[in-house]
């Protein structure tokens, strides 16, 4: 099988290898599941047994089928995750496959970092905002009543095979919102990436895919644990507006929820003197792709008090302010690390600039 892969040391040194595959789905599964090598169990995403049963078939293991939503990212779905090892007689040797998004592979990544203090895992991300985002840097984690992400672990999947057909099944809208998040990198790590993103001619998927990989190790290789004033920080560019905006308003995709938060975190760098990418850039950027960008479409004023409340709740705050991050914007338009820097907003200048002055 035709195949790219980076192997990839981590800074805790664990090691995660990322495999990049084309070809055909049942082909590849089978070959893959095949090769495996030991005691392992399944979990995959239900909407995959329905687009592809001929890959139930395949599995020749025990095997839980689980929703990929959002809200199947809960302790409940941990226990149960919990209970199907258990019932199984998984050990520690044993490991994880889990084929499906990024909601399934976070909380099945959450569930094999606790289960007997940790069991390896092995992901297929089936998603492109899986593909390029969520299944590189090991971060794991399910939600709470008080927020996005509020429990969680750092816990590479071992392996992480890529299989670009599967985007294939993706409907435009799940499609699009993957590009949110490589919009994202591509702001952040500046150089090759923002180049491509911009151009008219897109490359293939498959290639795109592998350079926001490569642009996303490269980020999280010089701070693996997300430290206070580390790197990876700026991967939460658009995530603090862009979690409360998907409270908020369940019906928006992920990807959708950053392109708004992204939209608004650049007005508010802007309000705050910082030189930043231009807003009317990122509008044209994310319309190429039928993103959400008007956020007076999904948070009214009367919303604030909850909107404001989720927003006090985010992991990144240091002091009674809201903190989000941003690309500074260096002389050189293609420079590359883009510098990043953390902001800090108090809840009263965030309200002006959001309802009272003139958001664009
Ligand atoms: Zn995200």
């Amino acid at each position: 099988m035709p195949s790219h892969k980076i192997q990839f040391i981590l800074k805790n040194n664990r090691q995660s290898e990322i495999h990049f595959l084309e070809g055909e789905v049942h082909f590849l599964m089978s070959q893959l599941l095949h090769q495996m090598v030991g005691r392992y169990f399944v979990i995959i995403d239900e909407k995959l047994t329905k687009v592809f049963p001929c890959l139930i078939d395949l599995i020749q293991v025990p095997t839980l089928v689980l929703s990929g939503t959002e809200s199947s990212k809960s302790l409940e779905t941990v226990e149960k995750i919990i209970h199907f090892l258990h019932e199984n007689q998984c050990r520690r040797a044993d490991f994880l496959i889990v084929i499906g998004g990024g909601c399934l592979g976070d909380v099945s990544g959450f569930a094999a970092s606790i289960y007997k203090r940790g069991i390896t895992w092995h992901f297929f991300p089936t998603t492109l905002i899986a593909q390029v985002d969520s299944s590189i840097g090991g971060k794991v984690a399910i939600n709470t009543p008080y927020g996005k992400n509020q429990i969680g672990a750092f816990w590479p999947a071992r392996h992480v095979y890529i299989i670009n057909t599967f985007l294939q099944t993706l409907d435009v809208q799940n499609y699009n919102a993957g590009f949110a998040e490589i919009i994202k990198l591509a702001l952040l790590v500046g150089g090759d990436l923002l180049k491509v993103i911009q151009a008219d001619e897109m490359p293939a998927i498959s290639k795109l895919v592998i350079l926001c990989v490569e642009a996303k190790l490269k980020v999280i290789d010089e701070d693996w644990i997300e430290d206070v004033d580390g790197t990876r920080i700026g991967l939460n560019f658009g995530h603090t507006i862009g979690h409360a905006i998907e409270k908020i308003s369940p019906n928006l995709l992920h990807g959708e929820a950053v392109a708004l938060g992204m939209k608004v975190e650049l007005y508010l760098a802007k309000c705050m003197g910082k030189l930043t990418f231009c807003v009317q850039n990122l509008d044209k950027l994310l319309g190429k792709f039928n993103l959400p960008t008007a956020f007076q479409h999904y948070i009214s004023e009367e919303q604030w008090p909850s909107f404001s409340t989720i927003l006090t709740q985010d992991k990144k705050n240091e002091t009674d302010n809201i903190c989000f991050v941003i690309p500074l914007l260096d002389k050189a338009k293609y420079a590359s690390p883009v510098q990043i820097k953390k902001l800090h907003l108090s809840l009263t200048q965030l309200k002006k600039n959001l309802f009272y002055d003139k958001f664009n």
